[in-house]
């Protein structure tokens, strides 16, 4: 259902229907403006439960919430559309299909992509994890490649390396560590377990960078007790068809390279025309306005805040598209706009199951089983939509219940090619 569009009310668009974008349609609720949500996708993709998607323990729909729901309980337009360009001369945004949509005021909430840095062949030959699509396409190399094994059950070994040492990195790794010691012997017992290896390449000193080194110690372990073979300190050099290179000289043989090393702004961003800063990210003053601008705004990861960067999480992203918002109301009542304070909520990463590391700003750390149900209780409140928490909670329930016994395995399908 399409909003009624309201006869000379003030056009604003927000471009990007991820934790920014929905929050500053929501904030802008109400107040007789006419508001439009603009995304390439027609759902919004919950990130932080992609690597459960690529593990085969949720499916794909359980992470998306459509955007006409999103848009209509805000009051809003959804207009499904890839952005290209602004001129923001005319106050225009364009579009890959040749429309332009005008507008008094724009938010830009478009998130990043993975950033390969340059190491040859890592954009050819691995499989990241940034969007829904990514997700499926990885659990179906993975779901594949133990299919073919289990038929040609001889002693055919399965490599999977995973590049990148963060949180998603560390997720992805435990699960599928957890994948092959729980699930594999019933749901594929013709496979020898102990040809299937997981490893986990960081080129830092330690795993989950922003977390104390109590809980980067812990999550090692964990990681070490499920069977994966983490390496730090370690460099790729290159990532070729099969096989990892790495700058200390060691070959990993790697049937599936999953790449979870960064992110960075997407190149279309370099073509807006607008001030970017570390990565492609646009850059914006305390009040999120994108520098030299005064009608576009820009929030959650693609935005840095020059002199304040931000982690690029889902709060951050979330409090920022409030205050973008806020900042909208602020200029509509001829007032001034304000600087966004940015409340820290702290931070927390699953390694599999009942294993999980919070640390809160209160300098509260918790680890283990309590901190793993923390984790799951949050995930589930902040996913979009009532149908998608009790599917998730239903999968997430039947994986950990059910996968010693050849549960929990959501089937993939053939990849392409
Ligand atoms: C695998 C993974 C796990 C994560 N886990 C966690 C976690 O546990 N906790 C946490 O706090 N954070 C986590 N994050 C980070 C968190 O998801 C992001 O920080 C957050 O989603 C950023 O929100 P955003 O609104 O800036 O952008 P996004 O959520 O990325 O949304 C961007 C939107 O813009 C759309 N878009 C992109 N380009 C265009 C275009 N050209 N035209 C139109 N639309 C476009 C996209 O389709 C998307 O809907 C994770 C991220 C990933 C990838």
């Amino acid at each position: 259902m399409r909003k009624r569009q309201i006869p000379g009310a003030v056009r604003v668009v927000v471009a990007g229907a991820g934790f920014g974008g929905l929050t500053a349609i929501d904030r802008l609720a109400g107040r007789s403006l006419d508001v439009t949500l603009v995304d390439r996708n027609s759902y919004s993709t919950f990130q932080p439960l992609l690597y459960q998607v690529a593990t085969a323990g949720l499916t794909s729909a359980d992470v998306a919430y459509p955007l006409w729901t999103a848009a209509r309980k805000a009051g809003a337009h959804f207009r499904k559309g890839d952005v290209t360009g602004i001129d923001p001369g005319r106050r225009e945004l364009r579009l890959a299909d040749g429309a332009t949509l005008g507008y008094d005021y724009l938010i830009l909430a478009t998130g990043v992509s993975a950033a390969f840095y340059g190491v040859p062949g890592a954009a050819e030959h691995s499989f990241s994890l940034y969007t829904r699509r990514d997700a499926t396409v990885l659990r179906d190399r993975v779901m594949a490649a133990l299919e073919q094994r289990s038929v040609h059950s001889d002693d055919q070994r399965l490599d999977i390396t995973i590049v990148g040492g963060g949180a998603t990195g560390v997720e992805l790794a435990g699960t599928l560590a957890e994948l092959r010691n729980i699930a594999l012997p019933a749901a594929f017992p013709e496979i020898d377990r102990t040809r299937m290896q997981v490893a986990l390449i960081e080129q830092g000193p330690a795993l989950l960078g922003p977390f104390t080194p109590k809980l980067r110690d812990y999550a090692r372990a964990e990681l070490l007790a499920r069977g994966v073979d983490v390496r730090l300190d370690t460099a790729i050099k290159e990532v070729q068809d099969g096989q990892v290179l790495l700058a200390d000289g060691d070959v990993l043989p790697s049937d599936i390279t999953a790449w979870a090393a960064g992110v960075c702004a997407p190149a279309w961003v370099a073509g807006l025309g607008l001030t970017t800063g570390p990565g492609g990210r646009l850059v914006t003053g305390p009040d999120l306005r994108v520098t030299g601008q005064d009608a576009i705004f820009a929030v959650g990861d693609i935005a840095v805040i020059d002199g304040q960067p931000l982690p690029q999480l889902a709060a951050p992203a979330i409090q920022a598209g409030r205050h973008a918002a806020d900042q909208i109301l602020h200029l509509l009542a001829g007032q001034q706009t304000t600087p966004m304070r940015y409340r820290d909520k702290g931070i927390m990463a699953t390694i599999g199951h009942r294993s999980a590391v919070v640390e809160l700003p209160s300098r509260i750390r918790v680890r283990g089983t309590m901190a793993w149900l923390a984790w799951l209780a949050l995930h589930l409140v902040t996913l979009l939509g009532n149908r998608n928490r009790i599917s998730a909670l239903v999968n997430l329930s039947w994986r950990y219940l059910t996968w010693s016994r050849g549960g929990g395995v959501i089937v993939g399908d053939d990849p392409p090619g």
